[in-house]
């Protein structure tokens, strides 16, 4: 750790102190990069044993090549004297840990064997990601194990200007796809990014997922300052003992809760299914809604903020009204007697709003409400859809919430927009099992 944070020094330049995240504490702990306890020094040259993936491989020869199309683990095998029955028996002793039948195409793998007049295979190191690899031992007894490289985890910056749209911001930055979508489903409801602003703009801490020092992908957000129509927004990544939640500078979800109903007093008369008998059809096919029957007139409300994004007639759908909520949720509203005054599309409305009103249009043999909902764009079950918390920070986490907020605030007011690149702000060396 010590060398590589030298390292890391000479590439900052001036950097004479290091932000050090303690995680079990949630503190930080300013340190003088204390350059005389670095151990660089010249140590006595002991010849160790050469190693490669945890194997002594000294007089064995390797090979690295990538799983070619269709090719199994037996035709990479053949070749080095390994025989059926042993190929038999590594896939009975891998079963549990690694189904040999899924090497991937294009990943990599190394063989490690002895050159003889017929080569022999000591052992086969596949990787199917960047952080886990599978040794194959084929000494005399076969085992099979499955490995993980350590994953450092460094804090990085990032600063930006909108000029067209953030996706293009963020891309100009070299960013990730996924870095994008997670800063746009943490903003969700507070933002609404197909309406920024040219000269709208941001500064972003994130974590990133090292091994050996390459970048294999990003870990969390930990905190966003985002200045819209001059209005300023905090994200502030928590983990309050159910995962990273996101919250404002004043310990405020930035979730907010969807209504579980669209109308009150009322029964589910059809449950959104795969398969059911249609009513008025009189033939089997999927319901990717919710019925409520509900007596004619009684009022349809919108369960969350959001825009309409369209309200008019249709043949099956009777009278109806969809509405974006953010950029995860839309919501629809089927076979209303009559929609609301003023909803129309392009119109702002707010949760629990009236939108329309009970009735049968369109495909419906009595009055009831057709419920339907998207997460993501994919059509989903209203009512077995686990709905984001929305609670602010818990009495008992105010005090650590507040440390880590001061820690976060000051990162980000410490970044420039003058330098969209990414200094390192602190690093943590810890072992993420499944981190990929
Ligand atoms: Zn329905």
């Amino acid at each position: 750790m010590r060398r590589s944070l030298v390292v890391f020094g000479a590439i900052l330049g001036a950097a004479s102190i290091f932000y050090f995240l303690n995680e079990e504490e949630g503190q930080i702990k300013f340190q003088e990069a204390a350059i005389e306890q670095v151990v660089d020094s010249v140590k006595e040259e002991i010849p160790e044993p050469k190693k490669l993936y945890g194997i002594v491989v000294d007089d064995l020869n390797i090979l690295e090549k990538k799983v070619k199309r269709n090719q199994n683990i037996s035709e990479i095998l053949a070749p080095y004297n390994v025989k059926p029955a042993k190929i038999y028996q590594l896939a009975k002793a891998s079963k549990e840990i690694f189904d040999v039948r899924k090497l991937a195409t294009n990943k990599k793998y190394t063989l490690i064997y002895k050159a003889d007049s017929v080569p022999e295979a000591k052992a086969l190191i596949y990787e199917p990601n960047p952080i886990d690899y599978v040794v194959f031992n084929l000494e005399d007894s076969v085992s099979v194990e499955l490995k993980q490289r350590e994953v450092k985890i460094v804090e990085k910056s990032m600063a930006g200007e909108i000029e067209y749209s953030l996706a293009e911001t963020m891309e100009n930055l070299s960013a990730s796809h996924r870095l994008t979508n997670e800063f746009v489903d943490i903003f969700a409801w507070q933002i609404d990014f197909q309406r920024l602003q040219k000269g709208d703009r941001f500064k972003l801490i994130y974590e990133e997922k090292l091994v050996d020092g390459i970048p294999v992908g990003i870990g969390n957000i930990k905190g966003i300052h985002f200045e819209h129509f001059a209005n300023e927004y905090f994200a502030i990544a928590y983990d309050q003992g159910n995962g990273i939640e996101y919250f404002d500078e004043e310990g405020q979800s930035l979730r907010k809760a969807l209504l579980k109903y669209p109308i009150k007093f009322t029964r589910i008369s059809s449950r959104y299914s795969g398969r059911r008998f249609h009513p008025v059809q009189k033939r089997w096919k999927a319901h990717r809604g919710t019925d409520f029957a509900a007596p004619r007139g009684t009022e349809i409300r919108s369960v969350g903020d959001g825009i309409v994004v369209a309200a008019k007639y249709g043949k099956y759908n009777g009278n109806f009204v969809k509405i974006r909520h953010n950029s995860t949720y839309t919501t629809q509203y089927l076979h209303m007697s009559k929609i609301a005054r003023g909803i129309e599309p392009g119109v702002k409305v707010k949760q629990g709003q009236a939108i329309g009103y009970v009735g049968s249009t369109g495909l419906a043999n009595g009055p009831h409400l057709c419920y339907r909902f998207w997460k993501n764009g994919v059509q989903i079950d209203a009512l077995k859809v686990k709905l984001p918390s929305a609670s602010p920070v818990n009495e008992k986490d105010i005090v650590k919430f507040q440390s880590t907020k001061d820690r976060i605030l000051k990162l980000l007011n410490d970044i420039d927009y003058a330098d969209k690149v990414e200094p390192l702000l602190a690093q943590s060396e810890v072992k993420y099992p499944n981190a990929y």
